[in-house]
């Protein structure tokens, strides 16, 4: 599963278990994106975060798993990188690259969209209310082999979004059952997405954990 996850959240989580059941998956990958060539660095929380929040919300199932794959390779994360190197981790597996409809919406302008799509299945995961017919459009100018190799699936629980949450940390509302607990204690104790700032402190320090009001909680 590709995405930015700034930061991960309960969507996230189950459409990656959705998919899972519903194309028969063994596990899911989850890999946070290093520089997506179509944000700048301006918009996104530093990997470490990312890679973090992520790491704490996969604990609780045996089938997810997490890959570094992107932040560790330099220069801008083109998915069909990705998933060569996923193909080279796990030599004849059916790959399925899970990300939002959104997303995919845009993947005519993909790098190498056409061989990317033939190495791997893609599965767009879609919010409640979400317009098919966006994407059904915007995906016309594929060739029909191609075309078929993208499946939608929707995701009530998509109606979570990290922006969503972003926004709400910055104007100190709850975002409690939102995210796993140890995603959101992580956030207030570095203290992401405040007035835009990013911190600089290190990750593990043992600083106490401030809730959105100030108060300060228990250490992770
Ligand atoms: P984005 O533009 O931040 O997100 C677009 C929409 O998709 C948002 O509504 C987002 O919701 C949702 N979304 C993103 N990841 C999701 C996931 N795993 N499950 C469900 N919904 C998801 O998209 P992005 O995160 O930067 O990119 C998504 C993936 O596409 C990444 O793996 C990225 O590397 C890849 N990508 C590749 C290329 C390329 O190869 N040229 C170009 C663009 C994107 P939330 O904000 O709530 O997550």
């Amino acid at each position: 599963m590709g995405g930015t996850f700034d930061p991960i959240h309960y969507g996230h989580l189950v459409a990656a278990e959705g998919a899972r059941y519903q194309f028969r998956l063994d596990k899911v990958v989850f890999i946070p994106a290093g520089r997506p060539p179509h944000k700048t660095a301006q918009e996104i929380s530093p990997a470490r975060h990312r890679i973090m929040m992520t790491l704490l919300a996969l604990q609780s199932n045996p089938h997810f798993t997490f890959s570094s794959v992107e932040v560790e390779r330099p220069g801008p994360s083109y998915t069909v990188d990705t998933v060569h190197e996923m193909r080279r981790c796990f030599p004849g597996a059916e790959l399925y690259f899970i990300t939002g409809a959104d997303a995919v919406l845009e993947i005519l302008s993909w790098y190498r969209v056409e061989e990317l799509l033939s190495l791997c299945y893609f599965v767009a995961a879609t919010r409640p209310g979400y317009r098919l017919e966006n994407l059904q459009q915007c995906l016309g100018g594929l060739p029909g082999h191609l075309l078929q190799r993208i499946y939608t699936m929707e995701v009530p629980a998509l109606a979570i979004s990290s922006t969503d949450i972003r926004r709400r940390v910055r104007e100190g509302r709850p975002i409690k059952y939102l995210l796993p607990e140890a995603v959101e204690r992580y956030i207030y104790r570095v203290g992401l997405y405040r007035d835009g700032a990013v911190p600089a402190e290190p990750l593990l320090a043992a600083t106490p954990c401030r809730a959105a009001d100030g108060r300060e909680e228990e250490t992770l």
